[in-house]
C-alpha cells in the first residue's frame, strides 16, 4: 500500500514539475517574442520595400525570393521554393467613376474587384438601379434590368461580435454580383464593399464568373459613398453612373510557395506545419492580410532557434502564394504532401490579421480536441482563452483529407476588415506587440503539440 502511495505521489510530482517546465519554456516563448523586434522590422521591409503582392505580380514573386533569402539567413535546416503556375490578373489605371442626375455630377472612390474584365477605355454608362438582394433583383426582372448597371448595396450587419460575421453577412454581392447581374442582362455592377468600417475606402477582392453568362465589369465603392449613390438614386431616378476600369487578364505565369524547415530530433518524417499566405491585394501594402501571417509563421522558428528548443518533429513554415484568388499555392502544396507521402500531424493558419490574439479554433476530431484542451491552461497567463472547435485556414484546409489537424488562430477582429483589401492594410496600421502575442502563441501551441503528440 505504502510503496503503491509513493508512486503515486511520484507520478505526480513528476507532472507537476513537467507542468511547471513547460509553463516556464512558454513564458521564455513569449519573452522572447515580445522582446524582440526582428519580425516588425522584417514586416516593414516587406511592406514599404516590395508593397502589395497581387498574385502572378512581380512583387508577389519579388516577396517570395526575399522570404527565401530570410530563411536562409536564419541557416534553418532547409529552405526552399515550390513553383506554382498562377494566374496574372492586373489591375491597370486607377479607376473613374462619377453619377450625372438633377443634383450636378459626383466623383466616387471605386475600385476594380479581384479578376473583373475592363471597361476599355472609353468606360461604360448607364442607368443605375440599386438592390439588396438577389431576389429584389429576380423580381425586377430582365425588362427592367438590361442594359443597365446595377448597384449591389446591402450593408454588412453590424451585430455580431466577431466582424467576420458582418463580413460574412455582405460578401456574397462581391463574389457574384457580377453574374447574377449578367443574368438580367445588366452591363456592369457596382458593390459596396464587404466591410463594417464607414469611410471613403473601396475594398477590392476576387469576384467570379460564370462561363455561361457574360462578363460584366465590377467595382467596389467605398461604403460612404455607397450611401451617396443611394441618396442620389433616391432623388433622381434617371440618375446615369460612369465607370472606366483598364483591368485585364494576361496568360499564367510561374510563381512560388517559399517553405523553411528545422528537423525533428526523433521523427523527422513527421511534420507540424505553420502558414500565412504571401499574395496579397494591391491596394495597399498587405500588412495584415497577410504579412503578418506570413512573418509570424517564420518567427515561430526564429524562437524556437533563439531559445535552443529541438522539436522532435519537424517544424515547417510555409509562405502560400495565391490564397486570395485561386489556391493554387495552397492546393500545389497539399499535392505535393501527398505525392511523396509526408505525414503532416497538425497544421496552423494565421490569417485574421495582426491582432491580439485569444485562442485557437481546431478543426480535429474529439480525441485530438480533448487533447488539445489540456493544453489550455498553459495559455491562461496571456489571455488565450478560446479554445474552440471550428474552421482552421483556407491554405491548410487542402491537407485535411491527408489526416493532419488544421488549426486556426483566433485574434481580435474589431479593426482588421477597416484595412482589409483597401489601401489602409498598410504597415503603420500593425503594432509590434500585438503581431507578436500571435507568433509567441503559435509557437506555444507547437511546443506543445510536438513534446506531446495529438
Ligand atoms: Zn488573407
Amino acid at each position: 500500500m505504502k510503496f503503491y502511495m509513493l508512486l503515486i505521489l511520484l507520478f505526480v510530482s513528476l507532472n507537476v514539475y513537467s507542468q511547471d517546465i513547460d509553463s516556464l519554456v512558454i513564458r521564455n516563448i513569449y519573452s522572447e517574442a515580445l522582446t524582440s523586434f526582428t519580425s516588425y522590422e522584417n514586416l516593414r521591409e516587406l511592406c514599404k520595400n516590395i508593397g502589395g503582392r497581387l498574385t502572378g505580380s512581380k512583387q508577389a514573386n519579388d516577396a517570395a525570393k526575399w522570404y527565401f533569402e530570410k530563411l536562409k539567413e536564419m541557416k534553418v535546416d532547409n529552405a526552399y521554393m515550390q513553383d506554382v503556375m498562377v494566374r496574372n490578373w492586373v489591375r491597370g489605371e486607377k479607376e473613374i467613376a462619377y453619377s450625372n442626375s438633377k443634383s450636378g455630377r459626383f466623383e466616387f472612390n471605386v475600385c476594380a474587384l479581384g479578376i473583373s474584365v475592363g471597361t476599355g477605355d472609353k468606360g461604360i454608362t448607364g442607368k443605375v438601379i440599386e438592390v439588396k438582394t438577389y431576389d429584389e433583383l429576380k423580381s425586377l426582372g430582365r425588362e427592367n434590368v438590361e442594359g443597365k448597371i446595377v448597384f449591389f448595396n446591402r450593408a454588412a450587419d453590424q451585430r455580431g461580435y466577431s466582424t467576420g460575421y458582418g463580413y460574412g453577412s455582405s460578401v456574397g454581392q462581391r463574389v457574384n454580383g457580377a453574374v447574377e447581374g449578367a443574368r438580367y442582362g445588366a452591363i456592369g455592377v457596382v458593390v459596396r464593399s464587404a466591410t463594417v468600417a464607414y469611410d471613403n475606402f473601396p475594398h477590392t477582392g476576387v469576384m467570379r464568373y460564370n462561363d455561361s453568362l457574360a462578363k460584366i465589369p465590377a467595382i467596389g465603392i467605398s461604403t460612404k459613398d455607397a450611401d451617396r449613390l443611394s441618396e442620389l438614386i433616391k432623388e433622381d431616378s434617371d440618375i446615369l453612373f460612369y465607370f472606366r476600369t483598364t483591368c485585364m487578364q494576361n496568360p499564367d505565369v510561374p510563381s512560388f510557395n517559399v517553405i523553411g524547415e528545422i528537423k525533428g530530433s526523433e521523427k523527422p518524417e513527421e511534420i507540424i506545419v505553420i502558414g500565412g499566405h504571401l499574395d496579397s491585394w494591391d491596394l495597399g501594402e498587405g500588412a495584415h492580410d497577410d504579412g503578418t501571417g506570413m512573418i509570424q509563421s517564420m518567427e515561430v522558428l526564429r524562437l524556437f532557434q533563439s531559445l535552443g528548443i529541438k522539436p522532435k518533429h519537424t517544424i515547417r513554415c510555409v509562405a502560400f502564394i495565391d490564397e486570395e484568388i485561386d489556391q493554387k499555392g495552397g492546393r500545389k502544396y497539399a499535392e505535393v504532401v501527398k505525392n511523396k507521402n509526408e505525414k503532416h500531424i497538425a497544421a496552423i493558419e494565421t490569417d485574421g490579421g495582426g491582432f491580439t490574439p485569444h485562442g485557437f479554433s481546431f478543426d480535429v476530431n474529439d480525441n485530438q480536441f480533448d487533447k488539445l484542451k489540456t493544453f489550455q491552461i498553459f495559455f491562461e497567463p496571456y489571455w488565450m482563452h478560446l479554445f474552440v472547435k471550428g474552421g482552421s485556414g483556407v491554405d491548410i484546409g487542402f491537407l485535411k483529407e491527408t489526416g493532419a489537424a488544421t488549426i486556426g488562430l483566433i485574434v481580435d477582429s474589431q479593426r482588421y476588415f477597416d484595412y482589409h483589401h483597401s489601401a489602409n492594410d498598410v504597415f503603420e496600421n500593425v503594432n509590434r506587440r500585438e503581431m507578436q502575442l500571435g507568433s509567441a502563441s503559435i509557437a506555444a501551441l507547437v511546443y506543445l503539440i510536438d513534446k506531446y503528440g495529438l
